[in-house]
């Protein structure tokens, strides 16, 4: 079960795929230097390598046990959380205001990445604090701000975030948790939440709940919820730890995956209310809760790249060593990497990993862009290419999770079923990421319903241009180690451009049509955007070839996904186009 992060494999596709280095030469990022880049995503690597990665199965075995309303996180999870939060991880992307480094939200993915290659488990808390600095960042008042941020950044207090109720899950607009006025400016909370990620641990000394909630004389649904800050332990004046808030963890769950990380249902008002405060305005707080979202669906998608990434060097190593049967032409037994078909899944799982990852970091880069840019429309641009991907991120990575893991079982063959070898952990520990966070479905509603239709469909009309561009490209520098590249992504956007165009005609008509055909819509501008990723990464290795570097294996994950995996894309389109009417119908094939 070992790891060993990808340095070199991430700062590439950092810089070329995602776009990095560019914005690094156009000075988005002011005096930051590519070199700098190497060296933070060096050490990151070094940490969870050295430090995490060990702990992934200690947290599997051990889990989190529930004691007296206490959870007790596994054997040297504290101290790897402290000498973390210690060594400035934490506050790599938050504001420099409040103790962050500032640094790009790009070179924050890249880390991300890592952790959650290391431990998923381990990671999932930290990406909660950082969502919710964002939020409160981006929506708190001075006090609020002043009391909680130094401390969240530092990491010496963690965040959770709370929608989830038993009758509102991705109906959010449904919850019931009720915040009452006090008449001082603070609220009171009554009410139960479920499945709440880290709600109890012992990492840190508080803990900050980001809770939704509604006032009594709020409207329904979406448009009555308000985000209010809720601590584990009052806050004096001076900043030193007062009482008990009236929160308290009731109970954890018992799961399939992500053992370590503790999975609370979280009871409010047991004397009368905990107390809160409203971040943001009153019935404004699904504004606030999307700054939290999207920070936090761009992290759940990285770990799916991160368990894909740690599956795939699993499964590379076991099929170097197992050997079975006789390759053709081998004279006595094969390590199983030899035969055509452990090849094929071999490379499925590095060309889906590698495709995942650049749609991740391209996302935030287009986040940073959004953010830092002096240009008005170029920031709005940004913006709209920011919200295009962030479903597509979340999903397709956390599909691809899944997908790789259950490779990676496959390639060790029964020993990836039994627990021994540890494939058969990344493969429970991908399934979640597919449900929180806004199940995948519902990220492809939100792709076809809200983003496609950004600037109208202005946004994904540009996309899709630029994937093109990528294609004229390849095929001018006719480099035979690329096949037939070209040509299969080619198709494949055109593929996506035609399911767009159809989707966009459809939204309006018959809602009912385009929502059947939302997620291999997402799969298919995945497919397209993936392949061209990797290709640009390829170009970008073959340009470097001159100073002695070898473009071989990014012009072979290139070609692999073009010629095996993008031809998927007219089955996709055709799915979108033609598989409504059948789902239409269900009821008599489901009766
Ligand atoms: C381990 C774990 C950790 C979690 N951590 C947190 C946390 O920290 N904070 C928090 O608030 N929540 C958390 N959750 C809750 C999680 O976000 C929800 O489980 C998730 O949003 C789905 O809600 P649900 O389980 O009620 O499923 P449902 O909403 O009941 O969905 C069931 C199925 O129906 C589909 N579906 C539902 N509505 C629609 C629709 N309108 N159109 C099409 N399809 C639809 C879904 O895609 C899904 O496939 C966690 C859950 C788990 C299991």
């Amino acid at each position: 079960m070992t790891y060993r992060a990808p340095v070199a494999d991430i700062a590439f596709t950092l810089k070329h795929a995602a776009g990095l280095g560019r914005a690094i030469e156009e000075g988005l990022y002011g005096d930051l230097t590519e070199e700098l880049v190497d060296a933070v995503i060096a050490e990151a690597g070094k940490f969870a390598t050295e430090v995490i990665a060990p702990l992934n199965l200690v947290g599997d075995k051990h889990g989190t046990p529930f004691r007296d309303g206490s959870v007790i996180m596994p054997p040297g999870w504290k101290e790897a959380y402290r000498d973390w939060a210690a060594a400035g991880w934490n506050g790599l992307a938050a504001p420099a205001d409040w103790g962050g480094q500032g640094l790009p939200h790009a070179l924050s993915a890249a880390c991300i990445e890592m952790w959650n290659s290391a431990s998923a488990a381990f990671a999932i808390g930290p990406v909660l604090t950082m969502a919710g600095i964002e939020a409160l960042a981006a929506h708190g008042s001075d006090d609020l701000q002043r009391t909680y941020l130094p401390k969240l950044v530092s990491g010496e207090w963690m965040g959770t975030m709370q929608l989830t109720e038993p009758q509102a899950g991705s109906d959010v607009g449904a919850l019931r948790a009720r915040a009452e006025r006090v008449g001082d400016g603070t609220y009171r909370i009554t009410g139960q939440k479920i499945f709440i990620t880290y709600g109890e641990h012992d990492l840190t000394d508080n803990i900050v709940h980001f809770v939704l909630a509604r006032l009594p004389d709020a409207p329904s649904g979406t448009k009555g919820i308000s985000l209010f800050l809720v601590p584990k332990f009052l806050v004096n004046a001076d900043g030193t730890l007062g009482g008990a808030n009236d929160a308290r963890c009731h109970s954890i769950e018992h799961k399939l995956g992500i053992h370590g990380s503790p999975t609370c249902t979280m009871v409010y008002g047991d004397h009368g209310g905990a107390v809160a405060y409203l971040i943001g305005e009153e019935n404004r707080g699904m504004n606030c809760m999307f700054t939290m979202m999207n920070n936090a669906r761009l992290a759940v998608g990285l770990q799916g790249v991160g368990i894909a990434e740690r599956a795939t060097q699993q499964a590379l190593a076991y099929a170097r060593e197992r050997r079975q049967g006789r390759a053709p032409g081998a004279s006595g037994s094969s390590p199983i990497i030899a035969h055509a078909d452990v090849r094929r899944m071999l490379m499925t799982m590095r060309a889906l990993t590698r495709a995942a990852r650049a749609i991740c970091f391209a996302t935030a880069t287009a986040i940073d862009r959004a953010q830092r840019h002096d240009d008005k429309a170029e920031r709005r641009d940004a913006h709209d290419r920011a919200s295009l991907l962030t479903p597509v991120a979340k999903a397709f990575s956390t599909d691809v999770g899944i997908e790789v893991a259950s490779l990676g079982v496959q390639v060790h063959g029964g020993m990836g079923y039994v627990e021994e070898t540890g494939a058969a952990q990344h493969f429970r520990d991908a399934r979640i990421a597919a449900i929180y966070e806004g199940t995948n479905g519902i990220q492809a509603i939100d792709l076809v319903t809200r983003k496609l239709p950004l600037a109208d469909g202005a946004a994904v009309r540009a996309y899709v241009d630029e994937l093109r561009e990528t294609v004229v490209a390849v095929a001018a520098v006719n480099d035979p180690a690329l096949g037939h590249t070209a040509a299969r992504l080619a198709e494949a956007i055109e593929c996506l451009d035609r399911a767009t165009a159809w989707l966009l005609g459809r939204l309006d008509k018959t809602p009912d049509a385009a929502l059947a055909g939302a997620t291999p819509y997402l799969r298919l501008l995945a497919t397209a955007a993936g392949g061209a990723m990797l290709a640009e990464d390829a170009l970008a290795a073959i340009r470097a070839s001159g100073q002695g570097a070898d473009p071989t294996g990014r012009a072979a994950a290139a070609r692999f996904f073009a010629e095996n995996l993008a031809v998927q894309a007219s089955g996709l389109e055709r799915t979108v186009v033609e598989g409504a009417d059948s789902i239409a119908e269900a009821e008599a094939a489901l009766a």
